[in-house]
Protein backbone atom coordinates (compact mmCIF):
# COMPACT_ATOMS: atom_id res chain seq x y z
CA UNK A 1 0.00 0.00 0.00
CA UNK A 2 1.39 3.24 -1.14
CA UNK A 3 0.34 5.16 1.86
CA UNK A 4 2.43 8.46 1.67
CA UNK A 5 1.51 8.79 -2.42
CA UNK A 6 -1.72 8.31 -1.41
CA UNK A 7 -1.93 11.05 1.20
CA UNK A 8 0.13 13.74 -0.86
CA UNK A 9 -2.56 12.68 -3.87
CA UNK A 10 -5.21 13.34 -1.75
CA UNK A 11 -3.66 16.65 -0.18
CA UNK A 12 -2.80 18.19 -3.60
CA UNK A 13 -6.62 17.96 -4.45
CA UNK A 14 -8.14 19.52 -1.80
CA UNK A 15 -7.90 23.25 -0.46
CA UNK A 16 -5.30 23.88 2.29
CA UNK A 17 -7.82 25.12 4.87
CA UNK A 18 -9.82 21.42 4.33
CA UNK A 19 -8.39 19.11 7.59
CA UNK A 20 -7.95 15.83 6.79
CA UNK A 21 -8.60 13.21 9.55
CA UNK A 22 -6.71 10.00 8.07
CA UNK A 23 -9.43 7.53 9.26
CA UNK A 24 -6.93 4.32 10.43
CA UNK A 25 -9.46 2.48 12.33
CA UNK A 26 -8.54 -1.58 12.34
CA UNK A 27 -5.50 -0.99 10.66
CA UNK A 28 -2.01 -1.54 12.31
CA UNK A 29 0.52 0.45 14.45
CA UNK A 30 2.58 -0.12 11.37
CA UNK A 31 0.39 1.32 8.53
CA UNK A 32 -0.02 4.51 10.67
CA UNK A 33 3.23 5.10 11.67
CA UNK A 34 4.06 5.17 7.48
CA UNK A 35 1.23 7.90 7.58
CA UNK A 36 3.13 9.33 10.80
CA UNK A 37 6.56 9.56 9.11
CA UNK A 38 5.36 11.15 5.69
CA UNK A 39 4.19 14.15 8.04
CA UNK A 40 0.75 13.77 9.10
CA UNK A 41 -0.36 13.49 12.39
CA UNK A 42 -3.90 13.55 12.45
CA UNK A 43 -5.84 9.87 12.56
CA UNK A 44 -9.68 9.13 12.99
CA UNK A 45 -10.76 5.86 14.92
CA UNK A 46 -14.33 4.31 15.54
CA UNK A 47 -13.58 2.41 18.43
CA UNK A 48 -12.64 3.83 22.13
CA UNK A 49 -10.87 0.59 23.16
CA UNK A 50 -9.19 0.69 19.95
CA UNK A 51 -7.69 4.08 19.48
CA UNK A 52 -6.97 4.13 23.40
CA UNK A 53 -4.16 1.40 22.79
CA UNK A 54 -2.85 3.39 19.59
CA UNK A 55 -2.54 6.72 21.65
CA UNK A 56 -1.04 4.44 24.98
CA UNK A 57 2.02 3.07 21.90
CA UNK A 58 2.26 5.63 19.16
CA UNK A 59 4.06 9.27 19.39
CA UNK A 60 2.09 11.77 21.43
CA UNK A 61 2.32 14.12 18.83
CA UNK A 62 -0.69 12.67 16.81
CA UNK A 63 -3.92 14.23 17.25
CA UNK A 64 -6.51 11.59 17.72
CA UNK A 65 -10.15 12.23 16.38
CA UNK A 66 -13.14 10.07 17.82
CA UNK A 67 -15.60 9.71 14.53
CA UNK A 68 -17.28 6.60 15.31
CA UNK A 69 -20.56 6.31 18.00
CA UNK A 70 -19.62 6.49 21.74
CA UNK A 71 -21.15 4.93 24.59
CA UNK A 72 -21.21 6.72 27.46
CA UNK A 73 -19.76 4.16 29.82
CA UNK A 74 -16.61 4.27 27.13
CA UNK A 75 -16.31 8.30 27.73
CA UNK A 76 -14.17 8.12 30.47
CA UNK A 77 -11.15 5.88 28.67
CA UNK A 78 -10.51 9.05 25.80
CA UNK A 79 -10.96 12.14 28.20
CA UNK A 80 -7.38 12.89 29.18
CA UNK A 81 -6.23 12.85 25.59
CA UNK A 82 -9.19 13.32 22.86
CA UNK A 83 -8.66 15.93 20.05
CA UNK A 84 -12.35 16.12 18.82
CA UNK A 85 -14.94 14.33 19.15
CA UNK A 86 -17.00 13.84 16.17
CA UNK A 87 -20.21 11.54 16.48
CA UNK A 88 -21.62 13.12 19.74
CA UNK A 89 -25.46 12.26 19.37
CA UNK A 90 -27.25 13.13 22.44
CA UNK A 91 -27.15 15.09 25.45
CA UNK A 92 -26.89 12.05 27.66
CA UNK A 93 -23.64 11.48 26.16
CA UNK A 94 -22.38 15.61 26.17
CA UNK A 95 -22.69 15.16 29.85
CA UNK A 96 -20.68 13.11 30.26
CA UNK A 97 -18.06 13.81 28.15
CA UNK A 98 -18.38 17.20 30.33
CA UNK A 99 -17.91 15.01 33.65
CA UNK A 100 -14.92 13.63 32.40
CA UNK A 101 -13.54 16.86 30.56
CA UNK A 102 -13.85 18.14 34.36
CA UNK A 103 -12.06 15.37 36.03
CA UNK A 104 -9.09 15.66 33.43
CA UNK A 105 -9.48 19.49 33.52
CA UNK A 106 -9.56 19.98 30.08
CA UNK A 107 -12.06 21.19 27.63
CA UNK A 108 -12.69 18.95 24.98
CA UNK A 109 -14.23 19.88 21.69
CA UNK A 110 -16.89 18.06 20.16
CA UNK A 111 -18.92 18.20 16.79
CA UNK A 112 -22.90 17.19 17.13
CA UNK A 113 -23.78 14.40 14.58
CA UNK A 114 -26.47 15.22 12.99
CA UNK A 115 -28.78 12.59 11.05
CA UNK A 116 -28.66 13.77 7.53
CA UNK A 117 -29.42 10.81 5.58
CA UNK A 118 -32.29 8.71 4.08
CA UNK A 119 -30.87 5.46 5.90
CA UNK A 120 -32.69 4.62 8.89
CA UNK A 121 -29.73 3.66 10.42
CA UNK A 122 -27.25 6.50 10.68
CA UNK A 123 -26.90 8.35 13.94
CA UNK A 124 -27.36 11.79 14.99
CA UNK A 125 -29.73 14.63 16.19
CA UNK A 126 -32.09 15.09 13.44
CA UNK A 127 -32.23 18.68 12.03
CA UNK A 128 -35.05 20.14 14.20
CA UNK A 129 -33.69 18.94 17.31
CA UNK A 130 -30.51 20.92 16.81
CA UNK A 131 -31.41 24.47 18.24
CA UNK A 132 -33.14 22.86 21.14
CA UNK A 133 -29.35 21.15 21.78
CA UNK A 134 -28.05 24.30 21.11
CA UNK A 135 -29.92 26.05 23.80
CA UNK A 136 -29.32 23.51 26.76
CA UNK A 137 -25.38 23.11 26.42
CA UNK A 138 -24.62 26.67 27.37
CA UNK A 139 -24.30 24.95 30.73
CA UNK A 140 -21.57 22.74 29.65
CA UNK A 141 -18.33 24.45 31.09
CA UNK A 142 -16.05 21.87 29.80
CA UNK A 143 -16.85 21.02 26.45
CA UNK A 144 -16.66 23.66 23.28
CA UNK A 145 -18.99 22.15 20.38
CA UNK A 146 -16.81 22.95 17.26
CA UNK A 147 -19.94 22.49 14.44
CA UNK A 148 -21.21 19.55 12.70
CA UNK A 149 -20.47 16.14 11.58
CA UNK A 150 -22.64 14.16 8.97
CA UNK A 151 -22.68 11.05 6.85
CA UNK A 152 -24.42 11.06 3.39
CA UNK A 153 -26.58 7.63 2.89
CA UNK A 154 -24.26 5.07 1.54
CA UNK A 155 -25.20 5.03 -2.24
CA UNK A 156 -24.01 5.61 -5.89
CA UNK A 157 -26.53 8.85 -6.23
CA UNK A 158 -24.13 12.01 -5.83
CA UNK A 159 -27.85 13.83 -6.47
CA UNK A 160 -28.71 12.36 -3.13
CA UNK A 161 -25.36 12.83 -1.14
CA UNK A 162 -25.33 16.41 -2.76
CA UNK A 163 -28.28 17.32 -1.02
CA UNK A 164 -27.76 15.65 1.89
CA UNK A 165 -24.23 17.49 1.81
CA UNK A 166 -26.18 21.40 1.15
CA UNK A 167 -28.94 20.51 4.30
CA UNK A 168 -26.13 20.54 6.51
CA UNK A 169 -24.00 22.72 5.44
CA UNK A 170 -27.32 25.23 5.58
CA UNK A 171 -27.59 24.34 9.18
CA UNK A 172 -24.17 25.14 9.73
CA UNK A 173 -24.22 28.34 8.45
CA UNK A 174 -27.60 29.27 10.67
CA UNK A 175 -25.88 28.03 13.71
CA UNK A 176 -22.39 29.87 13.17
CA UNK A 177 -24.44 33.37 12.81
CA UNK A 178 -24.50 32.68 16.89
CA UNK A 179 -22.27 31.10 17.30
CA UNK A 180 -18.02 32.36 17.05
CA UNK A 181 -16.31 29.51 17.70
CA UNK A 182 -18.31 27.41 14.99
CA UNK A 183 -15.22 26.78 12.33
CA UNK A 184 -15.87 22.91 11.72
CA UNK A 185 -17.71 21.25 9.38
CA UNK A 186 -17.22 17.43 9.16
CA UNK A 187 -18.62 15.84 5.86
CA UNK A 188 -16.77 13.46 3.01
CA UNK A 189 -15.48 10.63 2.99
CA UNK A 190 -12.97 8.35 0.85
CA UNK A 191 -16.34 8.38 -1.97
CA UNK A 192 -17.47 11.73 -1.49
CA UNK A 193 -14.66 14.21 -0.29
CA UNK A 194 -14.60 16.00 -3.78
CA UNK A 195 -18.50 16.74 -3.42
CA UNK A 196 -18.89 17.42 0.18
CA UNK A 197 -15.48 20.06 -0.39
CA UNK A 198 -17.68 21.89 -3.31
CA UNK A 199 -20.26 22.25 -0.88
CA UNK A 200 -18.39 23.76 1.75
CA UNK A 201 -17.14 20.92 4.44
CA UNK A 202 -14.07 21.88 6.45
CA UNK A 203 -12.92 18.94 7.33
CA UNK A 204 -12.64 14.98 5.53
CA UNK A 205 -12.18 11.72 7.40
CA UNK A 206 -10.84 8.95 4.55
CA UNK A 207 -9.98 5.94 5.54
CA UNK A 208 -9.71 3.08 2.50
CA UNK A 209 -8.27 6.03 0.26
CA UNK A 210 -5.24 6.06 2.19
CA UNK A 211 -4.43 2.91 3.77
CA UNK A 212 -6.85 0.69 1.38
CA UNK A 213 -10.03 -1.69 2.22
CA UNK A 214 -10.74 -2.64 4.91
CA UNK A 215 -11.91 -6.64 5.84
C1 LIG B 1 -14.89 4.48 8.45
C2 LIG B 1 -15.39 5.88 8.49
C3 LIG B 1 -14.91 6.85 7.57
C4 LIG B 1 -13.92 6.53 6.46
O1 LIG B 1 -14.51 5.77 5.47
P1 LIG B 1 -13.77 5.51 4.06
O2 LIG B 1 -14.89 5.26 3.13
O3 LIG B 1 -12.88 4.35 4.26
O4 LIG B 1 -13.03 6.75 3.73
C5 LIG B 1 -15.38 8.13 7.71
N1 LIG B 1 -16.27 8.48 8.66
C6 LIG B 1 -16.74 7.59 9.55
C7 LIG B 1 -17.71 8.04 10.58
C8 LIG B 1 -16.33 6.25 9.49
O5 LIG B 1 -16.81 5.37 10.37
Amino acid sequence: MKIKENLSLIKSRIPESVVLVAVSKTKSNKLIMEAYNSGHRVFGENKVQEMVLKWETLPKDIEWHMIGHVQRNKVKYMAPFVSLIHGVDSLKLLIEINKQAKKNDRTINCLLQVNIAKEETKQGFNVIELDLVFKKLQSLENIQIKGLMGMATFTNDNSLIESEFKLLKSKFDLLKLNNKKFDVLSMGMSGDYKSAIIIGSTMIRVGSKIFGERN
